[in-house]
């Protein structure tokens, strides 16, 4: 029994799923910065794309459920050549769905990709930004120099389509630390990042969602550079949150790859813990009442996403205070 588990057990706790109500597609690992938090691996260099086939197959399939949401992340989403093609595919649905998209911001500032704002607008796609900090030091450390100014032009355009404004059209920032601590309360945090986004940049946006780092890939070796992991985990353990259980994102996500494997989540995803059932499983062989009876495959980088607040793609799971 891996230490996770053990802590479960210990609080007499069971971590079982439901039917899954999204569909977390990663894209692939192309992105046009690189991030110290990535736990993706994700930069300019990377070729990992879905390819056409296993797009249509995973896009198949997904027209057959019931799911409600698609979230889609990366790398950076839309630097796949058919991500439009994608989100039409979607819309033209006969059972509505609803479209996220993990929106890198400054890709809106690159050359060929001006399209952004008023594809998503037309589409009515979700978006979810990073925005580590309100200030620029601290963005630029952990994104990369000239990142803060880019997400702040970015979102700009965005508020003038009316994105963080109209309910019709949500814009949600990221806020995750710039170091080896947990996010502080979301809602307070909220608050500060509302007052200041719109003092100094007349942004506006409507929820933000706090998020843990998560000590795999990049941001393991970041932290061990400098000596930093163990003490990392050592805090994600001690802040075990049982409450943060029954909200967990793989109760209700199933996580696909840009090869069509199915896991728990984006985090088992770069950890290669594939699901199986007999053989690896991939998406299109999914059959929906089977998969929601699977046990979840955990592993000590679990605490992850169940210190102080707990952490998900949707921010923090408890309020806490
Ligand atoms: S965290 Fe997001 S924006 Fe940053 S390198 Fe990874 S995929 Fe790209
Ligand atoms: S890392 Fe994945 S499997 Fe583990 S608790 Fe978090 S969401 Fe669930």
């Amino acid at each position: 029994m891996n230490p996770f588990d053990r802590k479960l057990e210990e609080h007499q706790q069971t971590l079982t799923r439901s039917l899954p109500k999204i569909l977390q597609l990663n894209t692939g690992k192309l992105c046009n910065i690189t991030c110290t938090h990535c736990h993706v691996n994700a930069g300019p260099g990377r070729k990992e794309l879905i390819s056409s086939e296993h797009l249509t197959r995973t896009l198949d399939w997904f027209e057959t459920t019931d799911i409600a949401t698609i979230d889609l992340t990366g790398g950076t989403p839309e630097m796949h050549p058919e991500f439009r093609s994608l989100v039409e595919r979607v819309r033209s649905f006969d059972q509505p769905r609803e479209v996220l998209t993990r929106l890198n911001a400054t890709i809106i500032e690159e050359p060929g990709y001006e399209w952004i704002p008023e594809f998503h607008a037309k589409h009515k796609v979700v978006c979810i930004a990073s925005m580590p900090c309100y200030s620029p030091e601290n963005v630029n450390e952990q994104r990369g120099d000239g990142v803060f100014d880019r997400s702040i032009t970015a979102f700009q355009k965005l508020n003038k389509l009316g994105y963080g404004i109209d309910p019709e059209l949500p814009l949600h920032l990221v806020y995750n630390p710039n170091g080896a601590f947990l996010p502080p309360e979301q809602k307070a945090l909220e608050a500060d990042y509302k007052r200041e986004m719109k003092k100094h940049f007349d942004i506006d946006f409507h929820n933000l969602f706090c998020i843990a780092n998560m000590p795999i890939a990049r941001y393991a070796v970041y932290l061990k550079r400098n000596k930093q992991l163990a003490e990392y985990h050592k805090l994600l353990v001690e802040s075990f949150n049982p409450a943060s259980i029954d909200n967990l994102m793989c109760r209700d996500t199933i996580s696909v790859d840009w090869q069509g494997r199915v896991f728990d989540c984006d985090f088992n995803q770069q950890l290669d813990m594939q699901l199986a059932n007999g053989k690896p499983l991939d998406i299109w062989d999914v059959d929906i009442e089977t998969f929601a009876a699977m046990p979840i495959i955990t592993g000590s980088h679990c605490f992850g996403c169940t210190a102080g607040s707990g952490s998900s793609c949707g921010g923090a799971l408890v309020e806490i205070g």
